[in-house]
């Protein structure tokens, strides 16, 4: 839903807004211009007819609507199409949609119109978009439904929540003109939900921006300390990156590999979640910037060529050897392939470094969009499906009614993951934070049940032990062992929550079964007779 409109003749709000008709017209085709040049790639034969009839229906549609800022409506779908393209690198369809994203809810247009003129797919995402109202409203149950609803039409169609995203972010980007309350409203609805969708669907500078220009209303003063004192110690960055730069780009140089690299700052939000975290000042912040290495290899040499330049490295710099992330060989499940690590640079700084090729940067950069552009005859497995899956399963059997749906969901989806493996060496992804039991019953809920310890590379641990990247866990099981109240505190994944949660209610079910039979034999000795109510 668009918040920012208003239903006003167009006279008086040329009057109101000191607007030139022809002005406006001109602004509006140059959008749309614009926007047809970077869909050009893409368009296949009839598609330039289609998303001209989508543009010329929400155009019509949206007419006499205006934004807060006193635009005219369709800016804002154009730019919401625009960013589907550019930013998440979506096609024709989705283009589409994202024209018409707000003409169901906002205008006379029908979701049949839509199907009518664009056929079930495309009406069926409309839909979806429709749907999807504010998740931060009113009361807790209405928030879960809500998020509910974003969830099954993640899992429905995944281009419904990237449209939604670009709808967010453009939304974000002219909070500007809104009143002080809804600019807290939709921000910390931001930061909640749309930013973690965005990280876990693999769009991480569309996930900080998001975070950014949340942190910019909902604490403004931080926020502005932060962009000052980064805009006073630029220079003196600038200068220690090209210092540490230097002697790496000669040695590049000097090998066959085709590279870029350069320093980047980190965002105001992931300083500011740093200062807080480890209760340091702006200046004892080390990590300030990251260092990327882009390199252009061939598919086939891509992940031996970062080694490569891993090496080339180390070799200069000392590496923190707890510090090395290996994602070419483990990839995150939003589909992020890279290798971290840090090294003592010049001065004695930690510098965290960044390397990666032109494709995974793509897929770093563009998520979801792209990592389908790359799996198309690819026969890797998809990451994404799985995921979908994992969602769809406790969708079907968590008991959404309750009000920690939302908190458990968080945790178990959208937080950061470890990689452990099964005693085969198989490997499974959980939240960061699983204990022991979160694996067991990530394996079989027959398996968490019976629990009664675990051994981490063959050392034995409790069920509540915290689980790390690269653990090796063998689960312990007995056939006396039964959940209890309390484990519920000792797990964070939503499939072990929803499981012990009823498998307690089972027992309660037989306690009470129990009690009636013998309440039955006693009364029957009694002599008397027995009535269920
Ligand atoms: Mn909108």
């Amino acid at each position: 839903m668009e918040e920012a409109m208003e239903n006003q003749p167009t006279e008086i709000l040329l009057q109101k807004y000191n607007l030139d008709e022809e002005q406006e017209k001109k602004e509006i085709i140059r959008h749309y211009r614009a926007l047809l040049r970077s869909l050009r790639p893409k368009l296949k034969r009839g598609d330039k007819e289609l998303v001209r009839h989508a543009f010329e229906m929400a155009a019509t549609a949206h007419k006499t609507m205006r934004r807060k800022s006193g635009e005219p409506y369709i800016i804002h779908p154009l730019t919401v199409a625009m960013i589907c393209v550019e930013e998440i690198g979506l096609g024709v369809r989705s283009t589409i949609c994202a024209l018409l994203h707000d003409t169901v809810e906002d205008t006379d247009i029908s979701l049949d119109d839509v199907e009518d003129e664009f056929g079930t797919e495309i009406a069926r995402i409309v839909d979806g978009l429709t749907k999807i109202s504010n998740v931060i409203d009113t009361n807790t149950s209405q928030q879960a439904e809500n998020f509910k609803k974003i969830l099954l039409t993640l899992t429905d169609d995944p281009r419904v929540i990237l449209i939604k995203l670009a709808d967010r972010l453009h939304n974000m980007r002219t909070l500007d003109h809104m009143k002080r309350e809804k600019q807290l409203k939709i921000s910390s609805e931001t930061v909640w939900v749309y930013a973690p969708l965005a990280h876990r669907m693999g769009l991480y500078s569309i996930k900080t921006e998001l975070e950014d220009l949340s942190m910019k209303y909902m604490e403004p003063e931080a926020y502005k300390d932060i962009a000052k004192k980064l805009a006073e110690t630029k220079r003196e960055r600038s200068r220690y990156i090209n210092e540490f730069i230097r002697p790496l780009k000669e040695k590049l140089e000097a090998s066959d590999l085709a590279f870029e690299i350069y320093g980047r700052p980190k965002s105001i939000h992931s300083i500011w979640n740093k200062i807080k975290k480890k209760a340091v000042f702006f200046e004892e912040v080390y990590d300030l910037f990251a260092i990327r290495v882009i390199l252009d290899s061939a598919a086939e040499k891509e992940k031996e060529d970062c080694w490569k330049v891993y090496s080339l490295i180390t070799d200069e710099y000392t590496p923190s050897p707890e510090r090395l992330r290996d994602w070419l060989s483990n990839p995150k499940s939003n589909g992020y392939e890279a290798l971290h690590t840090t090294v003592m640079g010049p001065q004695g700084k930690w510098v965290e470094v960044q390397i990666r090729s032109k494709r995974m940067n793509e897929i770093a950069e563009r998520g979801l969009a792209a990592h389908y552009k790359y799996k198309e005859g690819g026969g890797e497995e998809d990451r994404f499906d799985k995921w979908f899956g994992q969602i769809r399963e406790v969708l079907a059997t968590h008991d959404t009614e309750t009000v920690d749906f939302l908190q458990d969901f968080k945790t178990s989806f959208l937080a950061e993951e470890i990689y452990v493996y099964t005693p085969k060496g198989d490997v499974k992804m959980l939240p960061v934070g699983s204990t022991a039991l979160d694996f067991a019953f990530s394996i079989h809920s027959a398996i968490g049940t019976k629990c009664i310890g675990a051994k981490v590379h063959h050392k034995l641990v409790p069920i509540s032990h915290k689980l790390r990247s690269g653990d090796q866990i063998e689960i312990i099981t007995s056939n006396k062992q039964k959940p209890s109240e309390d484990w519920l505190n000792l797990v964070v994944t939503a499939k072990a929550k929803s499981k012990i949660k009823d498998s307690l209610r089972e027992e309660k079910r037989k306690i009470a079964d129990d009690g009636k039979y013998t309440l039955q034999k006693k009364l029957e000795g009694l002599g008397a007779a027995y009535k269920p109510t």
